[in-house]
């Protein structure tokens, strides 16, 4: 019997909060005014300088779900249209589309990229669709070029869930500027930067960016801060639609202004780990993620490992094995088409998307986070080494 304790369990993932942060919520919990207001402008600002274009459209919302369906009722979506996206996803990708009483139209992904297969798309086209929503999956930019020349020809529109993509760039381009009709990013607590909960709609058209504001609050035309700060300051407004409630407050955007200032060198820390990753595994029977193109910036907000057919050890007992061990694990995705509502919706098999199925069987997402220590890495690497090793 050894008397030296048990390493304590390592989760999956962990936000990394910095005395920053604290200090911007508490000033805002003291200055009276918590809910939208100057701090929610001032990230949106800031957000917009820090995709390099100051007069970029920014709206701050409280989930990238919210941005996804206020950029979507925008667009004019609505029953009788069809939107594309990827099986290989969230729900929340898909779920707006039905919110607004459209139609969902899944199709597989790229096995190596594990991305949006644009072929897939273009083939999926019928005369009542009407958006694709890529999603840029683990950080990885969708080859957006193929996506926006599809959506030319055909005249659809394009709302990117870039919801893992902080930073994320293609052909040095970051994403929120590739020239989409809106990007939506999250601040969900595990994703590149946090708020809590958050998100951001990113356009370039002010005529979307602007129905976006009066519907993010009831279908105001003009907000609470607006009305308490006119020179005049009034209780009147004028409700122009049934809009939803879906703004930011100031403590969440206190937690935002810090957590993107200090974004580039979390970006770091995260390629650090991925490259320590990509290193120690490139001998094992795995499948290692898909890489940027050189001189491009993956954001790596997942690390997803798929086992190779060599190995005869099944995902979930490797997964077991790996908790046995004291690590966190988890599997981005479950496919939507496996899921009894998608399923059942639109009369859906693994057939039709088997490359999303087979990722899906072999595949699960390890440790990455910026607060890791280097000490965490290694018990990361020597787990799955020596799992890996002994199947
Ligand atoms: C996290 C996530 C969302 C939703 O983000 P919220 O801010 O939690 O609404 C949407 N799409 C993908 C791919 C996600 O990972």
């Amino acid at each position: 019997m050894s008397d030296i304790p048990p390493l304590p369990f390592l989760p999956f993932a962990l936000p990394e909060i910095g005395e920053d942060e604290i200090n911007e919520v508490v000033d805002t919990l003291r200055s009276g005014w918590i809910t939208t207001g100057p701090k929610a402008k001032r990230f949106e600002q800031a957000f917009a300088e820090f995709l390099g274009e100051p007069q970029l459209e920014c709206v701050a919302v409280n989930s990238a779900t919210a941005g996804l369906h206020l950029a979507l009722e925008a667009l004019g979506i609505g029953p009788g249209d069809e939107v594309i996206t990827t099986t290989h996803t969230f729900t929340a990708t898909a779920e707006v589309v039905r919110y607004l009483g459209a139609d969902v139209v899944l199709v597989d992904i790229d096995p190596n990229t594990l991305n949006i297969d644009p072929k897939l798309v273009e083939a999926a086209i019928t005369p009542r669709t009407r958006a694709i929503i890529p999603v840029h999956y683990a950080g990885l930019a969708v080859d957006m070029l193929e996506i926006l020349d599809i959506a030319r020809r055909h005249g659809l529109r394009v709302v990117e869930d870039a919801a893992h993509a902080l930073p994320t760039t293609l052909e040095r381009e970051l994403i929120g500027t590739m020239g989409s009709d809106a990007t939506v990013f999250s601040f969900y607590a595990n994703k590149t930067m946090t708020t809590g909960e958050g998100g951001m709609l990113v356009t370039r058209n002010p005529e979307l960016a602007k129905r976006a504001r009066v519907m993010r609050l009831h279908g105001m035309n003009r907000d609470a801060f607006d009305r308490f700060t006119a020179k005049v300051p009034s209780w009147y407004y004028e409700i122009v639609a049934p809009g939803f409630k879906y703004n930011m407050t100031d403590i969440a955007a206190a937690m935002g202004i810090h957590q993107l200032k200090r974004l580039p060198g979390f970006q770091l820390r995260r390629e650090q780990i991925a490259q320590t990753y990509n290193q120690a595994f490139a001998d094992l029977p795995l499948i290692l993620p898909p890489q940027a193109l050189a001189g491009d910036v993956h954001s790596w907000h997942l690390y997803v490992l798929r086992l190779s057919d060599r190995l005869e050890i099944e995902r979930d007992q490797f997964i077991e094995r790996m908790y046995a061990l004291g690590i966190g694990c988890s599997v981005h995705y479950i496919p939507l088409h496996l899921h009894p509502y998608w399923r059942e919706r639109y009369d859906l098999r693994r057939e039709q998307f088997p490359h999303s199925q087979k990722a899906f069987e072999r595949m699960f997402s390890i440790p990455l986070y910026t607060s890791m220590t280097d000490a965490e890495v290694q018990r990361v690497v020597d787990a799955v080494r020596s799992i890996a090793l002994a199947a």
